[in-house]
């Protein structure tokens, strides 16, 4: 058990804290960020939609909510964020759909307050959305069902990969000097009259500051400290992901009121969701799939593209989105100092977080300021990380060179993704030690057959890379083991 000491505390390694912990990065400042877990991103950022909202859903955002404030000051950063950390983000626009006049009435709403708000609070690069007939969905997405009457575009909705972002952003923070500490659980805190004394698995720390950034845990968290001015109403979202070869359905997100959406990958393959507010399921931290669950979402998505189908599907699971005082809509999000216990900051959006990361973490310095906490810059600060190399989608000189460097390259270990051990063996230098690292940093175990074949070669590759046996390499740390005995060595211990 160790004692450490820091100036502020982060808790959570999700996109949140992640985001936190970079932005303090560009000031000296003796910070460290905690995650309970093996690796990054790996709570409800991981089950995210991946969907960057850039200026629509605008029935959504207020401008008296400090939620879309955020949403509306991060979409100006995101771009910029994932180009200096070098992870994928593509504009491919959205489309709602309506299939009656009562719909249509709802998407007229949009267009007049999407005008209405243009001016005044969305970024000025951002491009107007147009209204599309019958015949105008049809040309646009021809496997869209037929009975939809038109729709509203949205060309400035885009998509990245959060994981592989939260990942960057920890490893650009810990470069320039933020303490970064995984598997250390937050289990009990204590205020001090200037210092709080946090008790983890790992030993205690003491801090000035607390940035209470633990996702669904986030109410648990402040209860230790009597700092939980706040409700949260955590609402169970369910996703799906289909096979790549049905990737090219639909060039933009599908929606509707009604049935959820549709929408491509930054990957090449296409996911559905049910929207949360047309299924309240489930309580929180139960993340639990069910059949009836799966019925009625994929019931949802066939309505917008009926050629879909069960057999699609190569996995699904659920998050919770923590919206804030449920009952006044879902506007409302967590951030900010408790008013209760000076020092302590609370940091979650419910929806969409990732969207609002950048600006969160912004403001996080200004609350920390406000709180007391004097900051200067970090001249050394350095803002670019380079992503390791996608073998896939590499150009075939690029291809050769890479093999010629290092023939692990010429081995491809995951055959849906084409991943090879070049990339593998990377991940786990970039700081993978589990299946679950290596598939969220280059994607072996993401396509058809989710492991089947190629996790026992990434799990033989981690053994031998980690200097650990085979049984000891886990899916995602903690106890989950997959490999449990050799059977040899079972057998020889029945005889
Ligand atoms: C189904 C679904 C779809 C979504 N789609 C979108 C979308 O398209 N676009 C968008 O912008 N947003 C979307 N969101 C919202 C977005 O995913 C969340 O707002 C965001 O990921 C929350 O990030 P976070 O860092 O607050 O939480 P998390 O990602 O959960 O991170 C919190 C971290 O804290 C750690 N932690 C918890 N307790 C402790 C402890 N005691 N000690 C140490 N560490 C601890 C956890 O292990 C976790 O890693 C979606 C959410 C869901 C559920």
């Amino acid at each position: 058990m160790s004692q450490i000491g820091t100036e502020v505390l982060i808790i959570g390694g999700g996109i949140g804290g992640a985001a936190i912990a970079r932005e303090l990065s560009k000031y000296k400042i003796d910070a460290t960020l905690v995650e309970k877990g093996v690796d990054f991103g790996q709570g409800i950022t991981k089950c995210s939609s991946t969907i960057m909202c850039q200026g629509a859903n605008v029935l959504e955002f207020r401008p008296e909510y400090h939620n879309s404030r955020l949403v509306w000051g991060g979409m100006t950063l995101m771009e910029p964020l994932c180009q200096e950390l070098d992870v994928p983000f593509k504009k491919m626009g959205s489309l709602e759909v309506f299939k009656n006049k009562e719909q249509m009435k709802h998407l007229n709403k949009m267009m007049r307050r999407f005008k209405e708000y243009q001016d005044k609070y969305l970024p000025p690069d951002i491009e107007p959305l147009q209204f599309l007939d019958r015949d105008e969905i049809r040309k646009q997405e021809p496997n869209l069902n037929k009975k939809f009457m038109g729709g509203v575009y949205d060309p400035n909705i885009a998509i990245n990969d959060p994981v592989r972002l939260t990942i960057a952003l920890v490893d650009n923070a810990k470069r320039n000097g933020i303490n970064v500490l995984t598997e250390t659980e937050v289990i009990d805190i204590s205020a001090g009259t200037d210092e709080f004394e946090v008790e983890t698995n790992n030993g205690t720390i003491t801090c000035r500051y607390i940035i209470n950034a633990a996702g669904e845990y986030i109410a648990d968290i402040a209860q230790m400290v009597d700092a939980d001015d706040f409700a949260m109403y955590p609402v169970k979202a369910y996703q799906a992901v289909l096979d790549k070869k049905r990737g090219d359905m639909i060039k933009s997100m599908v929606l509707s009121v009604e049935n959820g959406m549709v929408s491509p990958t930054i990957h090449g393959n296409l996911f559905f969701g049910i929207s949360p507010l047309t299924q309240r399921l489930g309580r929180a931290h139960d993340h639990s799939t069910d059949k009836k669950l799966a019925d009625i979402a994929l019931g949802h998505a066939q309505t917008l593209l009926p050629d879909i189908s069960a057999g699609d599907i190569i996995n699904s699971f659920v998050g919770f989105i923590m919206f804030r005082n449920f009952e006044v809509g879902w506007h409302e999000c967590t951030v900010g100092a408790s008013r209760w216990v000076p020092g302590f900051i609370n940091a979650s959006i419910g929806y969409p977080g990732i969207c609002a990361a950048p600006a969160v973490a912004r403001e996080m310095i200004e609350i920390l300021t406000e709180e007391g906490l004097s900051l200067e810059e970090n001249p050394q600060f350095d803002p670019y990380e380079k992503a390791m190399p996608d073998f896939s989608d590499l150009p075939d000189e690029e291809k050769k060179q890479l093999i010629a460097q290092d023939p692990r390259y010429g081995h491809v270990v995951c055959r849906c993704e084409t991943v090879t051990e070049g990339e593998i063996v990377e991940a786990i230098k970039r700081g993978a030690r589990t299946l679950d690292g290596v598939k969220f940093r280059c994607r072996p175990g993401m396509g058809r057959c989710q492991g089947g074949f190629c996790g026992p070669r990434v799990t033989k590759i981690l053994a031998r890379e980690l200097g650990i046996s085979e049984e000891e390499v886990t899916k995602k740390g903690g106890e989950s083991r997959n490999l449990l005995y050799k059977s040899k060595e079972l057998l020889e211990a029945q005889q």
